[in-house]
């Protein structure tokens, strides 16, 4: 995945260009040895945007605002130190878009999208109470990653799956279901 998504090259690696033809792979033979890839999951402030478009589409994006790009360059240089220190050569990535041109800057993705319907305490922070009720909406609740409020900066499912098994058990507490009768 990352292979067909990047262009790579070994830091220090001054031919030109480093990331194809040989040098590309002499890398892979290195790789096929011995490379750590290290995604950092961070707990970057909510700032992603989904829309809709006309047809119905939807889109998520994430404005670099200033904050973030200072959160990514220190995030960056940590890791770095520290993979440095422990005497790794760094592999340099330019992620490329769907033309295959090299991405412009800073490069974010993320497969862990939350908070299109965030819980809060109250509607001005977000959509859902904290038993999944929508504000305002009686008898409506919402028990996917949606509702989980913020990054979580380590995988999703588990912790959207226990929140949804919560609100479900909310749900039969508050109707006075049995479990039984709910199956
Ligand atoms: C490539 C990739 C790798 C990932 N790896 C991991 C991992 O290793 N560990 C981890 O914890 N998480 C991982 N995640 C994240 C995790 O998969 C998601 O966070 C989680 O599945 C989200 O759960 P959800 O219930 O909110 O949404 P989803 O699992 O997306 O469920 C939404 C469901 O709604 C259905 N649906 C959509 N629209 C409609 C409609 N109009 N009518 C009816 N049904 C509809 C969809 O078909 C889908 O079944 C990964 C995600 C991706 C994309």
């Amino acid at each position: 995945m990352l292979v067909s998504a990047a262009r790579m090259h070994l830091e220090g690696d001054r031919r030109d260009p480093a990331w194809w033809g040989t040098p590309h792979v002499e890398l892979m033979g290195r790789m096929r040895r011995r490379m750590i890839v290290i995604a950092a999951f961070g707990l970057t402030p909510p700032g992603a945007a989904l829309e809709l478009s006309d047809a119905g589409d939807a889109r998520v994006s994430l404005p670099l605002s200033s904050g973030l790009e200072r959160y990514h360059g220190e995030t960056q240089r940590l890791l770095e130190s520290i993979l440095v220190r422990n005497g790794c050569r760094l592999v340099r990535t330019d992620f490329l878009d769907k033309s295959l041109a090299p991405e412009e800057g800073v490069h974010f993705s993320t497969a862990h999208q939350v908070g299109s319907c965030r819980m809060a305490d109250a509607p001005s922070a977000g959509v859902v109470n904290a038993h999944g009720e929508v504000f305002g909406c009686p008898g409506l609740y919402v028990s996917d990653g949606a509702c989980i409020p913020s990054s979580l900066a380590v995988n999703t499912s588990l912790t959207i799956l226990a929140n949804a098994e919560r609100i479900a058990a909310g749900i039969l507490d508050r109707y006075r279901l049995q479990q039984g009768a709910a199956a």
